[in-house]
């Protein structure tokens, strides 16, 4: 993709955060912390910042990112044979995450995971990552309290499953019987940015919107990245829709 992109006459720049925006009648004006960019429109799909970038652009929204840790097992590989497939769960369709599900990898590996931990630092990859701003951010969001109270068993059930992995594994013995403890050694983790809207309800579908010369991507929940280039699709037709309207 990158490759494509250059050779389109793209530019990628990597290590460039951005840091505010100016609008003006004609353009748009992008500080990042190595320069300035200018544009006529911009397009924010900063992942687990992409809420505080809308805020930068002065979008009004009623959702706030909150990340949720997914921590991975793998399999050992004498106990590989079991997963041939894709093995699911039937989801609970209260909350857009799939539950731990076994996932058979090109390489042969396969990944026993993840659960959904709420995490207190945005990057928080490891369980003892925190950060003082986005702890406070989330508790001072009155939309985290409703879910935490109407999911508060749920929440804690994970959090049981992170730091035990007796609870995980009696949890994979609900797919699998045959797992033991044994079979599993700790994998990598990955952290999902979940919209969470000001009512407590966790936002399940893509969510977009719209400034003057902006688009924001702000809820782009699994399976973001297997329909990245649909989505790619839908927001350059809501650029040219955009481009029209100005
Ligand atoms: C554990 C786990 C398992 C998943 N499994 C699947 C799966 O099986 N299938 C699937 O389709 N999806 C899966 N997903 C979801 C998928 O990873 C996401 O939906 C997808 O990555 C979202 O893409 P994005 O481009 O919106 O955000 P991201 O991929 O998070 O990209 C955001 C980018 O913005 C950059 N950024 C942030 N702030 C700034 C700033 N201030 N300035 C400049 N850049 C900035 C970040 O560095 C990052 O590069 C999974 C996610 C997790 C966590």
């Amino acid at each position: 993709m990158a490759e494509i992109i250059q050779e389109k006459g793209g530019q990628i720049l990597l290590h460039h955060k951005v840091e505010s925006f100016t609008e003006k009648n004609d353009e748009a004006i992008i500080d990042t912390n190595q320069n300035t960019i200018k544009t006529s429109f911009y397009i924010n799909c900063a992942g687990l910042h992409s809420d505080r970038i809308a805020k930068l652009a002065n979008i009004q929204t009623d959702v706030k990112i909150v990340s949720f840790r997914g921590e991975y097992y793998q399999l050992k590989p004498e106990k590989r044979y079991l997963v041939k497939n894709l093995i699911y769960p039937v989801p609970n369709p209260n909350f857009p995450f799939l539950g731990v599900h076994f996932t058979r990898m090109i390489d042969g590996t396969v990944d026993v995971g993840p659960n959904a931990v709420l995490s207190f630092k945005r990057e928080g990859y490891l369980k003892t990552d925190f950060s003082f701003r986005d702890a406070k951010d989330v508790l001072f969001f009155k939309g985290f309290w409703k879910l935490a109270s109407r999911y508060a068993k749920e929440g804690i059930e994970e959090m049981a499953r992170s730091f035990s992995k007796r609870q995980f594994v009696k949890n994979v013995q609900k797919l699998m019987p045959d797992i033991e403890e044994d079979d599993l050694i700790p994998g990598p983790s990955g952290v999902r940015a979940q919209a969470l809207k000001e009512d407590g309800t966790l936002v399940d579908d893509f969510y977009i919107v719209h400034g003057r010369r902006s688009i924001h991507v702000l809820n782009a929940p699994s399976p973001a990245a297997t329909a990245s280039l649909e989505i790619g699709k839908e927001i350059v037709r809501r650029l040219e829709e955009c481009r029209l309207a100005m």
